[in-house]
């Protein structure tokens, strides 16, 4: 009988007697030690008298079943070793680390993966044991005061978010997102966390928009207070057109422990995706983030559109219903009619769509092409760059040349017109 299973039962406080015709070495040191008994010869039935478990593994299988039919006869208990059908219980293999006791059974009848599995445990003891330990850690931590984090998604696509997002939205408690943030981000989250959103499709405006964010204020501070970890999940980047220092200013005030995670704006991730350089060397030196959509109380937009440089890159967030605005403003604030656009729809997402054009003929792109929401436009020479080839991973672009609308067209390769 193994050694092991021998220390494992004198562990436990057993008395172990042990019969064969010849014993190992270590067994001979465990009766020298008079740790246990040993009875020398053939097995002989009434040496089970008084036994309370019966152990059999001897190399003789006629012999193992004998035992084992005399033993269930007596009700006694009984292990044969490699012969499960012969078992009226089961030993799994045992690995004790510190704060740790795993227990492996294939129910006799894979001995070789059981061994396996031990090993691989034995190898990772303390691989295992520092696991355990941080997981205590984390749960003391959780007992303390919650937090909010003021995570930016990113513009859709699920690669684009950080990797800090990433493990957060993995830890969360609850979930705050917005409208625009893709349910393949949101299926990242914890299955346990809560996940809210306080928008519908589309963009709440005016009262309607303050009693949003007054809720979700109060719900940042209300699930923080219950120790919870909140991921305020917002499209992009939280502190570019996404009120996320409005929020971050509103917890300070609670008193509400806060972390502002930064995420891909829209700008960048739709800039990369259609390959527009929003800075480029010796065409524009540079960048304007512009909020299309902010507007006053009688619908007059927030941005000094005279005071924006013409030389440059502008990116314009904006409702898809403002575009036609859009290019008045820009017209007024004496941009030259073609001056190169580009409009990104979906910009990062499979659904993504690219249109390109002079700023003349901006006013009649929604109906030609009919934009829909979300997308961002570029305006500049950096927006005309579209003489490189994009290989996206997900699905082609789109990429919508409406060739003939009005003063210098939409340059493309095969045409040969003007590029950069
Ligand atoms: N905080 C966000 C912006 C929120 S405002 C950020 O940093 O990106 C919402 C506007 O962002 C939309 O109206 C649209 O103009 C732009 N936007 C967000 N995601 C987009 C996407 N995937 N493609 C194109 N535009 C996007």
């Amino acid at each position: 009988m193994g050694t092991r299973k021998i220390d494992a039962l004198l562990a436990a406080g057993a008395r172990v007697t042990v019969v064969a015709k010849e014993f190992s070495p270590a067994v001979k040191e465990r009766a020298a030690r008079g740790d246990l008994t040993i009875l020398r010869g053939a097995f002989r039935l009434e040496q089970m008298e008084g036994a309370e478990l019966v152990f059999a593994a001897t190399s003789d299988r006629t012999l193992n079943t004998r035992v084992s039919r005399e033993a269930q006869r007596r009700h006694l208990p009984i292990n044969v070793a490699d012969s499960p059908g012969d078992c009226t219980f089961i030993l799994p293999s045992v690995v004790r680390g510190e704060g740790f006791t795993a227990a492996i059974s294939t129910g006799g009848r894979h001995p070789g993966a059981a061994k396996a599995l031990r090993e691989f445990l034995e190898d990772h003891r303390e691989e295992i044991s520092i696991r355990l330990e941080r997981g205590r850690r984390r749960k003391r931590i959780a007992a303390r005061p919650g937090k909010v984090y003021i995570v930016g998604a990113g513009p859709g696509d699920p690669d684009l978010l950080t990797v800090r997002a990433l493990g957060l939205l993995r830890g969360a408690d609850a979930v705050i997102h917005d409208y625009l943030v893709p349910r393949e981000i949101l299926s990242l989250a914890s299955g346990k966390a809560a996940k809210i959103c306080y928008a519908r499709r589309g963009r709440t405006t005016g009262h309607g928009a303050s009693i949003k964010q007054r809720a979700i204020n109060e719900a940042m501070v209300r699930l923080a207070r219950e120790g919870k970890s909140v991921v305020r999940l917002k499209s992009g980047d939280p502190l570019v057109f996404g009120r996320g220092g409005e929020e971050a200013e509103h917890l300070s005030r609670e008193g509400v422990p806060f972390e502002i995670v930064p995420g891909i704006t829209a700008a960048m991730g739709c800039a990369a995706a259609a390959a527009i350089p929003l800075t480029h060397r010796g065409v524009s030196s540079s960048v304007t983030f512009v909020a299309g959509h902010e507007t006053d109380e009688r619908g007059k937009s927030a941005v000094a559109w005279d005071h924006l440089p013409k030389d440059g890159t502008l990116v314009i967030y904006m409702g898809v219903a403002r575009v036609a605005a859009i290019a008045g403003e820009l017209a007024g604030a004496g941009f030259p009619p073609d001056t190169p656009f580009a409009i990104v729809e979906n910009g990062s997402r499979p659904e993504q769509r690219v249109v390109r054009g002079r700023l003349a003929d901006l006013p009649r792109i929604p109906e030609e092409v009919g934009i829909r929401s979300p997308a961002i436009l570029f305006v500049g020479r950096t927006a005309r760059m579209d003489s490189v080839e994009i290989f996206r991973r997900r699905s082609d672009p789109r990429i919508l040349r409406s060739g003939g609308l009005g003063s210098g067209g939409f340059g493309t390769r095969a045409d040969g017109g003007e590029r950069l």
